[in-house]
């Protein structure tokens, strides 16, 4: 068998090795590292792929996050409501920025952001709802939208971990997550789903303007060289990360699938379990299964993490400590939250090994072990 990974970026490059140390070479014989061909055209397929109007790259998922905020105007004071069960890069941002996280709760089922508690935390410095679709699962956007409507708020995506779903409306229509909201903010980190062989990142909108200010922003700020209109930082995509997910990217559905398949083959044989909880997948959302995220009931959940561990299975806490409850929101009352849900999934979630690599071997092996701590 071969060595279990949580996501096997090694076996996966084996299979296009040809393919990228080409397009990797020519990036270092063309000398254009910076800027140029190859990142114009993976911005164009990126945003064809998505359905939008325009993909702006930047150096990574963070920094996307950051000039998005920038971008719309928020502003010191502001306040920006968001769940607490995140990776911390989505509320990072907005503290560096001096914009006030207001942390909400999940929906336990989808582990996303619960439209019916934000209303609740609205106030008047309230600019914009942050939507993370944690773990490929994508966050219930039409009524998100429609209470963005109502308060005149915008919406930032966090599509880090979700691209390529397919978010299903009511009247039927489907729209790529990170294409709904004003903004929409991915990353190209390694072992994203559409993970580049270092940092990227990417803001897609459908406002001309936003585009226009995003590129602005990621550019120092400059409306033409040497000329700086706006305070922006200096973010980009590298030509050689380009060269790279332009050939990942007309793999990513096929990548999806292989992730699809191997979480179907986990909720099958975890099906009937009465302590495990296998991911939910909402009817109007096609899971892409970043993670494979189980939610445990009776189970210690630490200890199953350590008797993995032991027996060469890996497996990850995504994520131990919520937002509310780090050290860095001291600052900005994150001790005074009241959030259950959240706290009650941080004690009970785990999650296994997911790629495109996994083969039924593998996958028995980690089912059995889970099983054999489970039953015991
Ligand atoms: C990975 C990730 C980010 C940040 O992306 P980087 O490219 O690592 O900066 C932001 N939000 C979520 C939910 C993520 O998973």
């Amino acid at each position: 068998m071969r060595p279990l990974q949580m996501v096997d970026t090694k076996t996966q490059y084996h299979h296009i090795k040809k393919e990228v140390d080409e397009a990797v070479i020519a990036v270092m014989e063309s000398s254009q590292f910076i800027g140029g061909k190859l990142v114009n055209d993976f911005a164009q397929a990126i945003a064809a792929y998505h359905g939008c109007k325009h993909a702006i790259p930047c150096a990574n998922g963070t920094d996307a996050l950051q000039i998005a905020m920038m971008a719309l105007g928020l502003a010191p004071g502001d306040e920006v409501i968001t769940p607490s069960f995140t990776y911390i890069a989505t509320v990072e941002v907005a503290a560096l920025l001096n914009i006030k996280p207001i942390f909400v709760e999940v929906d336990p089922k989808t582990f996303c952001i619960n439209p019916a508690v934000i209303e609740n935390a609205i106030t008047p410095k309230t600019k914009a709802i942050i939507p993370v679709h944690l773990y490929g699962h994508a966050a219930d956007m039409e009524p998100i939208m429609a209470i963005a409507k109502k308060h005149k708020l915008f919406v930032i995506e966090d599509n880090a971990q979700a691209i390529g779903n397919d978010y299903i409306f009511s009247d039927g229509s489907s729209q790529k997550t990170g294409t709904i909201g004003h903004i929409g903010c991915t990353s190209f980190y390694p072992s994203k789903n559409l993970g580049a062989y270092g940092d990227g990142g990417a803001m897609f909108t459908n406002d001309d303007a936003l585009a226009e200010k995003m590129r602005m922003i990621a550019s120092h700020g400059q409306s033409k060289r040497y000329y700086h209109d706006v305070v922006g930082c200096n973010s980009r995509l590298d030509a050689m990360q380009a060269a790279i997910l332009n050939i990942k990217l007309k793999k990513l559905d096929n990548y999806i699938d292989a992730r699809r398949k191997a979480a179907d083959y986990y909720d099958h044989a975890f099906a009937g379990q009465q302590k495990i909880k296998t991911p939910f997948r909402a009817p109007n959302n096609n899971h892409v299964f970043h993670q494979y995220t189980l939610t445990l009931d009776g189970i210690d959940r630490d200890a199953l993490s350590a008797f993995l561990t032991n027996e060469g299975v890996p497996n990850m806490i995504y994520y131990p400590v919520p937002a509310h409850r780090q050290k860095m929101f001291d600052a900005f009352g994150g001790s005074n939250y009241n959030l259950p849900i959240t706290d009650w999934l941080t004690e009970r979630v785990i999650s296994l090994p997911i790629h495109t690599e996994l083969d039924e071997e593998q996958q028995a092996f980690i089912v059995s072990k889970v099983l054999e701590f489970v039953n015991k």
